[in-house]
């Protein structure tokens, strides 16, 4: 079979991953090669899952803690080194939706163990789904149930990473609800595809919160 990052042909025996992710669609898979150079998180921090030495709350999770928001309990799976970001690159940039089956069984897998009432992915903007085709978050979690509670308003634009942290952390609700429902008692899952500021899921747990959520968590594949 082909690697699937590399495209290399092996036959070398069933890798960890591999066996994580004991496909449904057999050509889809990592050659040992590349699937070590994901590293995954061992110990996270209890607000936003970075690795750490401790669960303690990092810097970033103690300042918003001080904005007076809810901590997210955020779990990522993956840490963003060199080949998460090149992955992401490959996968959400250069549109290759075939690489979302990768981590799908993975992060179901983890996503399960959270027991959430509702999974809500978020969202992408109208724009980024002309020029993408796809949110790269529901490639990520095919095959879950899962709820489009959240849209990004009119008006957002997608491209995060030209702003800086600072006006990141300033922007104002990108989201709003799809519709009006009471999420009164709820346990709800966020799932994004990498936590970097956390201004997104943040915003998105404030809505959700505003609708009566009782508790809400967060999960993304990398953080
Ligand atoms: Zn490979
Ligand atoms: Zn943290």
């Amino acid at each position: 079979m082909n690697c699937q990052l590399c495209q290399t042909n092996s036959n070398h025996r069933l890798s960890l991953l591999q066996t994580f992710n004991v496909i449904k669609n057999q050509k889809k898979q990592l050659c040992q090669t590349c699937e070590l150079t994901f590293t995954l998180i061992t110990v996270g921090c209890l607000g936003c899952g970075r690795q750490q030495k401790t669960n303690q709350l990092c810097h970033d999770c103690y300042r918003w803690q001080q904005t007076g928001k809810k901590l997210l309990n955020h779990t990522a799976l993956y840490q963003y080194n060199d080949a998460m970001r090149q992955f992401m690159q490959q996968y959400k940039f250069n549109g290759d939706y075939d690489l979302r089956v990768i981590f799908n069984r993975v992060l179901n897998q983890q996503i399960n163990t959270l027991n959430a009432d509702i999974i809500v992915p978020i969202p992408v903007s109208e724009h980024t789904m002309k020029t993408r085709g796809f949110n790269q978050t529901i490639g990520l979690i095919e095959g879950m149930a899962y709820e489009h509670l959240l849209k990004v308003s009119a008006g957002q634009k997608s491209h995060q990473s030209q702003f800086n942290r600072k006006i990141r952390m300033m922007r104002k609700q990108p989201f709003s609800m799809m519709k009006q429902i009471s999420l009164e008692g709820k346990e709800i899952l966020l799932v994004d595809d990498v936590y970097t500021t956390g201004n997104t899921l943040y915003h998105a747990a404030e809505l959700l919160y505003e609708c009566g959520a009782q508790n809400v968590r967060s999960i993304s594949l990398s953080r």
